[in-house]
C-alpha cells in the first residue's frame, strides 16, 4: 500500500515539469491526482496517462490561474471531478507548483509583466489555500513551490525570487494558522531543475548549471518530486512552517 492510498491531491502546474514529475510520484504512492494546467488539455492528459500506465489514478482539470475568477473555475471542476470518483469534494494535498519566470533585466520589467509574475505564483497560490480550507481535512498538506532564488541573488529574476518570497510568507503565516487541525504547510525551494525545455539540450549551458549544485549536475523533476511526496505523506507530520531547499547543494555557495 502507498503512503497516500485513499487520499486525494492536486498539483497546479503539472502537465510538464516539476508538477508533472509531482503529479506521478504521488499517484505511485496511492493517491487520486488532480492534474492541472492553463489550457493544454493534450499536455494534461499525457501526465493522466503517465499516471494510468502505472496502474495509479489521476484527472485533468484546466483553468488559467492570474486572471479573475481563476480559482473558482478551478475548483469548480476539481470538486465535480473529486465528487464523481470519490461522493465527496476532500481535498488531502494541495501542491502550488505552477509559475511563471521573468527573465529581464531589472531595467526593462515592465508594470504589466511584474503584476502577471505577482498574480500568478503569488496571488493564485494565496487563494488556492484560502479556497481549500473547507476541503483539507485534519491533517492535510500544502506544499508550497518556492526557489532557490529566495536564497541567492539573480538580477535578472528579481521580481519573480519576489513573488517567491511572498509564496515563503504564505507557507510561515498558514502554518500556523492551520496548526490546530495538524494541516503542515511548507515551502520547496528547488535549484535549476531540467523541466525539458531547450536550454537543457545544451550541453554547454548544462555544464555550467552544473556547477551550481555541489554534486555536479543540475536538478532532475524527480529530485523535487520526491521531496514533495515526503512532505505530503505522514512522514512529515512534524515539520510545518519550514523552507525544504531542495537545490541539490546550492545554497551551500
Ligand atoms: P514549467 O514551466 O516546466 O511548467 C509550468 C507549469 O505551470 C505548466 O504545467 C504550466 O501549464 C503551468 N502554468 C504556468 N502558468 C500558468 C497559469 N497562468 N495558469 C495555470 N497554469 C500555469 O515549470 P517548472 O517545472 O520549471 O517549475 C515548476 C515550479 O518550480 C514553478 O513554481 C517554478 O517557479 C519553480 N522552480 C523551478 C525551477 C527550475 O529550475 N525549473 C527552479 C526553482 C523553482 P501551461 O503551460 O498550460 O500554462
Amino acid at each position: 500500500m502507498g503512503k497516500l492510498t485513499g487520499k486525494t491531491a492536486l498539483v497546479t502546474g503539472s502537465s510538464r515539469g516539476i508538477g508533472r514529475a509531482t503529479a506521478i510520484r504521488l499517484a505511485r504512492e496511492g493517491a487520486l491526482v488532480a492534474v492541472h494546467c492553463s489550457s493544454n488539455r493534450e499536455a494534461a492528459d499525457d501526465t493522466v496517462t503517465a499516471i494510468e500506465k502505472e496502474g495509479g489514478r489521476g484527472f485533468s482539470v484546466l483553468a488559467k490561474l492570474g486572471v479573475p475568477g481563476d480559482v473558482h473555475e478551478l475548483f469548480l471542476a476539481l470538486e465535480r471531478e473529486l465528487k464523481e470518483r470519490t461522493g465527496a469534494v476532500t481535498l488531502d494535498v494541495l501542491v502550488n507548483n505552477a509559475g511563471v519566470m521573468g527573465g529581464v533585466a531589472p531595467e526593462s520589467l515592465t508594470p504589466e509583466a511584474f503584476d502577471r509574475l505577482f498574480a500568478v505564483n503569488a496571488k493564485a497560490p494565496y487563494f488556492l489555500v484560502q479556497r481549500a480550507l473547507d476541503n483539507l481535512p485534519d491533517g492535510g498538506r500544502v506544499i508550497n513551490i518556492s526557489s532557490g532564488l529566495t536564497r541567492v541573488a539573480n538580477p535578472q529574476e528579481v521580481a519573480y525570487a519576489m513573488t517567491k518570497g511572498a509564496v515563503d510568507q504564505l507557507t510561515l503565516h498558514f502554518a500556523k494558522h492551520l496548526g490546530p487541525r495538524g494541516i503542515t504547510v511548507n515551502s520547496v525551494g528547488p535549484g535549476i531543475t531540467d523541466n525539458g525545455t531547450p536550454i537543457f539540450d545544451d550541453p554547454e549551458a548544462v555544464a555550467a548549471m552544473a556547477n551550481y549544485s555541489v554534486f555536479g549536475r543540475v536538478g532532475e523533476t524527480r529530485d523535487v518530486a520526491d521531496v514533495v511526496a515526503f512532505l505530503a505523506s505522514d512522514d512529515s507530520r512534524w515539520i510545518t512552517g519550514s523552507y525544504l531547499d531542495a537545490s541539490g547543494g546550492t545554497l551551500l555557495g
